[in-house]
């Protein structure tokens, strides 16, 4: 049985992009009403019954989290919870600029930052009208406030950012951070999952070995250290403004047969639900029992504990998995 101490918390399902791999053009969004997505007051609670079942480290994310109003003083109260360790923020970045400081000042540690092309044009392409500009701003106030863990995640695609590995790598070693390569999912639609657009993450490593030599780093510094499932390599050779080595992560959830074995974590949606696992349509609904008018903790604590006990022990990716949910809605 998986050991859970990590929750993923999905604050809201709206994003003000809308990037190729994620929310598609040809999906029409219908984003939650209000009345569906849970309150502060509500993740706080489920939070709370989190912790006192041994999870102690969250991640909040969307959509996109930072365009839910009062999110930073929401971070805050989570970051007072008993055990919490740590609190890791998800975001394009297009909105940080103005909130890093307050994001660090209420407990955020670690902030990952999607960045899958350094060209303006593409950027806007790729993201349905993002603006790069907006992101590297973001980024820089990122690096500004001092979190002690900044990463840049880039999803691969064949044939629209794989030329950029390189940029992408000098990038990260310019602002010091580290840079992962994440594979292509079915989430959201499947559609986007085709041999002409799928790249592994261990082809691009060969491409970058052709280059560097990498030395594995099995047991990664806590500088990078996560709670996911990367496997980090440092570029031999190569430093940092910093003087470190870059450091590179890969995540491999389609093409690595191990992914699955040491994951820690469960995922409450915007709206409620609390999912085992990304790749299952597994789920199990908290909304109904925190809307009850049973003000003890104790059913909540029982669907929780269920959830944890049917983890699925690997997710369904390879097996022909038909989403059933937006990424948006689940939380990345
Ligand atoms: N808006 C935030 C962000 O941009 O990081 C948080 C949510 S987003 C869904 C979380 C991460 O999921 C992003 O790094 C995004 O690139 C990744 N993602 C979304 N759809 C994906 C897919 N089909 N395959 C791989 N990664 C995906």
């Amino acid at each position: 049985m998986h050991i859970v101490t990590y929750m993923r918390i999905s604050v809201t399902d709206r994003c003000n992009e809308r990037c190729a791999y994620c929310l598609p053009h040809d999906v029409t969004i219908e984003w939650l009403p209000k009345g569906q997505i849970l309150t502060y007051e509500e993740i706080l609670r489920v939070a709370r019954v989190a912790t006192s079942l041994g999870v102690t480290k969250f991640r909040v994310t969307g959509g996109e989290p930072l365009v839910r109003k009062n999110v930073a003083d929401f971070i805050g109260e989570l970051n007072k919870l008993p055990g919490v360790t740590d609190i890791g923020l998800s975001t394009n970045a297009t909105l940080l600029a103005p909130l890093a400081r307050q994001l660090r000042a209420n407990g955020v540690n670690k902030v990952n930052i999607s960045l899958d092309t350094l060209d303006t044009d593409k950027y806007r392409e790729l993201s349905g009208n993002g603006q790069l500009a907006d992101v590297l701003a973001g980024i820089d106030a990122a690096i500004d406030a001092g979190f002690p863990q900044v990463k840049l995640n880039m999803v691969l695609m064949k044939g629209k950012n794989d030329n950029e590995v390189f940029d992408l790598i000098e990038f990260a070693r310019e602002k010091a951070v580290t840079l992962r390569f994440i594979e292509l999912m079915p989430i959201s639609t499947g559609e986007v999952l085709t041999d002409d657009n799928f790249i592994s993450v261990s082809h691009v490593r060969r491409k970058i070995a052709q280059r560097y030599a990498l030395v594995p780093l099995p047991e990664p510094p806590s500088e990078i250290k996560g709670n996911g499932p990367a496997a980090y390599y440092e570029v031999s050779g190569l430093l940092n403004r910093r003087g470190q080595p870059v450091r590179l992560g890969f995540i491999g959830a389609m093409t690595n047969l191990h992914f699955c074995d040491t994951c820690n974590k469960v995922r409450l949606t915007a709206d409620g639900k609390l999912r085992p696992c990304l790749g299952s349509h597994l789920e199990y609904d908290l909304k109904p029992v925190l809307r009850a008018n049973d003000t003890s903790d104790a059913k909540l604590r029982e669907v929780f504990v269920q959830t944890i006990r049917n983890k699925p022990e690997e997710h369904e990716f390879r097996n022909n998995y038909v989403p059933g949910r937006k990424m948006i809605a689940i939380g990345g």
